[in-house]
């Protein structure tokens, strides 16, 4: 539209009926959420199998919940780009972008919630369906120097009513106990020095949990680090795995071997995590891995995370380069 034009636009407002103004507003708000559903629509992009039975002969077999809708000639079965992805069934799309730029300013559910019109109960929700997959995205494969330390989560059951198998804690409080308890949930973040990492919520806190996070994870000819001497529990599984093992012994000091060993990267990390995780208040540990997965997030795609890269990241169609 011309300058001149817009213009007389805009003049023609002062003139306006009441009642053609709201016309005139529901028009552009109209317009808005059309534009806005169809940039979703585009980021899911189109399916090239049926999600019910991978076959791929299918046709498009019109719309439907803003979305083109396919049918399997295998299955007879219909669907979407979404259909069996945790958005599946996720109301609002004209909202999810501006919803998911507002969490990667690092604003709180309750905010976002609010700015984009829907309540708090439900935002909790899209969160979790918006973190689902890339929680499940970390490094595969780690090589060369290994780093891994253990770093501890207070249990929370933050949410949950009834069935507590204790009184609540006031939110964000402290272990009874120190160090080791049931209180306390242990997390192993491995790193190696490309940058790939991997984080894992040990059931227990022992070396036979450790070994079957490690060892599909270790390359055979990979170096592991970490923190205390031979009869931990990571060098009982390293040596069980097979994999060398270098510990450093930051208690007595000894922070670096030959130069090259230690895990100062690992530790680096953990304060990060930790930083960014007070925001939360403590968090509820049936959501821990989630929010594990969202740090990763933010490690890998530092300021390139905006809402479309997370959005495509939450239906599993994007792949960590470490991966
Ligand atoms: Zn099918």
């Amino acid at each position: 539209m011309k300058k001149c034009t817009f213009q007389r636009c805009l003049r023609a407002v002062d003139s306006m009926t009441s009642a053609q103004r709201h016309e005139l507003k529901a028009t552009i708000e109209h317009r808005d959420k059309k534009d806005l559903v169809a940039e979703v629509v585009s980021l899911v992009g189109t399916p090239t199998a049926c999600p019910h039975c991978h076959n791929s002969e299918i046709r498009p077999w019109g719309h439907a919940a803003g979305l083109p809708r396919f049918r399997c000639r295998g299955c007879k079965r219909t669907f979407n780009a979404l259909t069996n992805t945790p958005l599946s069934g996720l109301h609002h799309k004209d909202r999810w972008l501006f919803f998911l730029e507002k969490f990667s300013e690092g604003e709180s559910v309750r905010k976002a919630a609010w700015r984009c019109g829907i309540n708090t109960k439900a935002a909790f929700l899209w969160r979790h369906r918006f973190l689902a997959l890339p929680a499940c995205l970390k490094a595969r494969k780690e090589s060369g120097i290994v780093e891994t330390d253990e770093t501890w989560f207070l249990r929370s059951y933050k949410g949950q009513r009834g069935d507590l198998p204790r009184r609540a804690r006031k939110r964000g409080g402290r272990a009874a106990k120190r160090g080791l308890s049931r209180e306390q949930v242990p997390v192993l973040v491995v790193r190696d020095r490309s940058g790939a990492t991997s984080d894992a919520i040990l059931p227990k806190d022992n070396h036979r949990e450790i070994k079957a996070v490690l060892e599909p994870l270790l390359a055979r000819d990979a170096v592991l680090c970490s923190d205390g001497g031979g009869k931990g529990p990571i060098a009982v599984a390293a040596r069980e795995i097979g994999v060398a093992h270098r510990a450093v012994n930051l208690n007595k000091g000894i922070r670096v071997l030959a130069g090259v060993y230690h895990i100062q990267s690992a530790n680096a990390y953990h304060s990060r995590l930790k930083e960014w995780m007070r925001r939360f208040h403590g968090v509820a540990t049936k959501y821990l891995d989630h929010y594990l997965g969202w740090r990763r997030m933010i490690e890998a795609f530092g300021e390139h995370l905006n809402s479309a890269l997370w959005l495509t990241l939450s239906i599993g169609h994007h792949e960590l380069q470490h991966e």
